[in-house]
């Protein structure tokens, strides 16, 4: 299958290596020529902008940054230069109202297009191991899994268009508030006396128990290898952190529901960005709240 690929950087690039990997001509386009000349090393051939990408693919995906590019590449670029019955499949992180408004731009020009944002870091895209949440049409989930699955471990469909961007922002929402209560437990644990591999010994078998204690650790030599045994560097950076918590934020407020929790941990987050943090990992949360320099 000719696949047209655009956006080549510290995920897409290794998504798009993996489709070329697994056979298919890929077409790949990024405005930096040095992301280009990297996927062209790893099997891709060089496409010379956004619509030539598109031109003649059966399926397009996209990994860009936020929901401006994803709507000015579709709407500019692929939907014009697009043949009838192109797949298209956007697996940026992007707001609800962005993914809705680019499909259904898509429907009304009679192009099929699913919403597949991704879990897991740059290794998982390298890796080939990511998993996508995906919102569309039943129809266009069933097109858009072979191609998902080259790149990922599994591929979930999560409800009609936009349903792949809200599970994913409600789960990096409650992973953010369940960091920063980890981080806030472990401060205490410590100033009470505790002893820090102990206390997480307790809590990693106890009630207290979740994803950011147990396999996501913010102390250094605690728990298994994580960025905090990194200095904070690598994993899922703050700033990637605080933009998903925005666009729950957002989202929340538009659907009108509470989000306390989702709230003050984007407030934190902010705040720890503000410290010029914005590249550390979001574990380093723990040392911002130990009133240590992240
Ligand atoms: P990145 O900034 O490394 O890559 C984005 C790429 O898009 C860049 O290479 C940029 O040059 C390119 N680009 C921007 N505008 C373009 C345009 N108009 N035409 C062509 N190329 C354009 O970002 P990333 O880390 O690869 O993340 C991509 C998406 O995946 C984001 O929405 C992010 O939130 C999401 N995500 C990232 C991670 C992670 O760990 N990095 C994990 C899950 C999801």
């Amino acid at each position: 299958m000719r696949i047209g690929f655009i956006g080549l950087g510290n995920m897409g690039g290794g998504m798009a290596a993996n489709l070329a990997k697994a056979g298919h001509p890929v077409a790949a386009f990024d405005l930096s020529a040095e992301a280009v000349a990297r996927a062209v090393a790893a099997g891709c051939t060089a496409a010379g902008s956004a619509a030539e990408a598109a031109t003649g693919a059966e399926a397009v995906v996209t990994m860009l940054p936020a929901g401006t590019h994803v709507r000015a590449v579709y709407g500019d670029s692929i939907i014009p230069a697009a043949a009838p019955g192109t797949l298209f499949l956007d697996c940026s992180t992007i707001d609800t109202a962005s993914a809705r408004a680019v499909i259904a731009q898509a429907a009304a020009a009679g192009f099929a297009m699913v919403d597949a944002p991704v879990s897991g870091g740059i290794a998982a895209a390298n890796g080939g191991t990511l998993t996508f949440m995906v919102g569309g049409e039943p129809e266009a989930f069933a097109r858009a899994r072979p191609i998902l699955d080259h790149m990922g471990k599994a591929v979930i469909h999560a409800g009609g268009a936009g349903a792949g961007q809200a599970a994913k922002i409600c789960n990096n929402m409650l992973l953010g508030a369940t960091m920063v209560a980890t981080c806030e437990a472990f401060v205490l644990a410590e100033k009470l006396g505790l002893d820090l591999q102990t206390f997480y010994d307790i809590s990693s078998k106890a009630s207290g128990q979740s994803w950011s204690m147990t396999s996501y650790c913010p102390v250094p030599g605690v728990g298994p290898e994580t960025p905090a045994d990194r200095n904070y560097e690598g994993g899922f950076a703050t700033g990637l952190m605080l933009k998903d918590l925005k666009l729950a934020i957002q989202a929340a407020q538009d659907a009108g529901a509470s989000v306390p929790m989702g709230s003050s941990a984007g407030a934190l987050y902010q705040a720890l960005a503000n410290t010029g943090a914005a590249g550390k990992d979001f574990s380093a949360m723990i040392r911002f709240l130990d009133g240590k320099a992240a």
